[in-house]
């Protein structure tokens, strides 16, 4: 049964605190973490905001398999949280170092935990309590949860930034779900398999990574996203969710990929098009077509499950409401774009590039000065937009632009490799990619804009804060 609750860690977090955690492998230790939740009819997801490792001083007693925490401890952590107000779950962890594999709670945890959650729905309003214990290589998770006057536990899933991080969750064996293991096996099969080839480059390891429980969001599934999409399930990927409104016009076939001229004449929605087209590429992989606009609340569900959303539209104000939307359920995006300027019949610039920001980077489009306010405005107030488009600052929605399927080709391309490279970590993480098609082809790190960003960026900088960053 797939976990309806996410714990969600900015990036290198959850990494920083098994460390921290579990350096004395002799003594239990103990964080307290802030998360903002998100609860959803079947679905909740805590993103973490705050990480505080307790100091020696904070512990009353602490010992191989037990550990007592001085009162004042949680109590100015519940103050400080209630103050500041931008976090509504407390999560506590604590560590096993007996155990080196198989985290459990203990019959104590239970009870302690029991007595926590009680006296915290005594003192304070609408305050969630989740928990987690590791082991010396996993963890096990849990939402506490009142229902009809029953305290229940719900299994928790820990969600890093990227999968390389993540540790196994021991409730939840992942080989050990008989349907996906046997649709990884099929496809993975040397002889028969349609991963066959990709097992040969990418590894069975890797290519697991990618396809177990991974969800990929597309939003924008024309020139640039329909080909994104296809490189997904080629590559192997499982899950993908396609956002889309539009529907498909003439002027399309000259680069969405699993267009075809009738469904132009008939209107077709793209994401149905193309989900199509993908389905037939692999009948196993799940694909699901969302026709909606960004903007719709009925795919906030959609989205806060999506392991990676990957922003392929090309007006400022769906990239502004799908960053804002990866921000506040803490997932990790990956922007595509492309431009060609053409002028006095010429083109004057060809050329795109790939963000990749994650959680906890500390950089998004915002602050790398990629979303302009005047852009938005525009496109807020249309009547602005046609002063500014004729001034030449901005395309109005009026506006065709030009557009070529080898230039989409390629940076769809380059932003596959680099998504699966967030698995794979075959080269160091590099966050924009720039593709210039004018001298000469050539494809370069952007460091100049992310030396230069805004550093005190409103969107991007609350993301989580160890409080305890000191060293003991
Ligand atoms: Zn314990
Ligand atoms: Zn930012």
């Amino acid at each position: 049964m797939r976990a309806n609750v996410h714990i969600r860690f900015p990036q290198g977090a959850f990494a920083r605190l098994h460390q921290r955690l579990l350096q004395d492998k002799q003594r239990e230790a103990f964080a307290l973490l802030l998360g903002q939740s998100h609860r959803f009819e079947d679905y909740t997801v805590i993103k973490v905001v705050e990480m505080d490792i307790a100091r020696p001083e904070d512990y009353t007693s602490q010992g191989i398999a037990h550990l007592r925490l001085k009162r004042e401890y949680i109590y100015d952590r519940l103050v400080k949280m209630q103050r500041q107000g931008h976090a509504d779950t407390l999560i506590d962890v604590h560590t096993h170092p007996f155990c080196t594999q198989g985290a459990a709670f203990s019959g104590v945890d239970d009870r302690d935990e029991r007595v926590f959650h009680q006296w915290l729905g005594d003192t304070l309003d609408n305050v969630h309590y989740a928990s987690i214990v590791l082991s010396q290589t996993d963890y096990a998770a849990r939402l506490w949860e009142r229902r009809q006057n029953r305290l229940f536990a719900i299994p928790a899933q820990i969600k890093t930034q990227t999968v390389a991080e993540a540790w196994p969750c021991a409730q939840q064996p992942p080989d050990k779900r008989p349907c996906e293991q046997n649709t990884f096996a099929r496809a993975t099969d040397a002889q028969q398999g349609f991963l066959a080839r990709s097992v040969l480059a990418l590894g069975l390891e890797n290519l697991r990574r990618m396809t177990n429980d991974q969800r990929i969001a597309v939003v924008g599934v024309g020139g640039l996203g329909s080909i994104i999409a296809e490189h997904l399930v080629h590559s192997g990927f499982m899950h993908l969710d396609l956002i889309d409104h539009d529907v498909l016009e003439i002027t399309n076939l000259n680069r969405i990929v699993g267009a075809y001229y009738r469904d132009a004449k008939a209107a077709r929605l793209k994401v149905k098009t193309v989900q199509q087209h993908l389905q037939r590429i692999n009948p196993f992989a799940t694909i699901h077509a969302h026709p909606q606009r960004i903007e719709e609340d009925s795919l906030l569900p959609v989205l806060a499950r999506a392991d990676w959303i990957i922003l392929a539209t090309d007006d400022h104000a769906s990239r502004f409401k799908t960053q804002e939307i990866a921000l506040r359920f803490g997932i990790p995006l990956l922007s595509a774009g492309v431009n060609i300027t053409v002028e006095a019949g010429q083109i004057s610039d060809m050329s795109g590039e790939v963000i990749i920001a994650r959680q906890g980077d500390r950089l998004c489009l915002n602050c790398l000065g990629r979303i302009s306010t005047t852009r938005l405005a525009a496109q807020a107030f249309p009547d602005l937009g046609k002063t500014l488009a004729a001034r030449g600052y901005v395309s109005g929605a009026e506006v065709k632009e030009p557009a070529v399927k080898t230039l989409n080709a390629l940076l769809a391309t380059l932003s596959v490799d680099l998504l699966i490279n967030q698995y794979t970590e075959r080269q160091p993480h590099v966050p924009v990619w720039v593709y210039e098609n004018n001298l000469a082809p050539c494809i370069y790190p952007d460091t100049d804009s992310v030396a230069q960003r805004r550093k005190d960026c409103f969107y991007c900088h609350d993301t989580c804060s160890d409080t305890a960053a000191v060293s003991h």
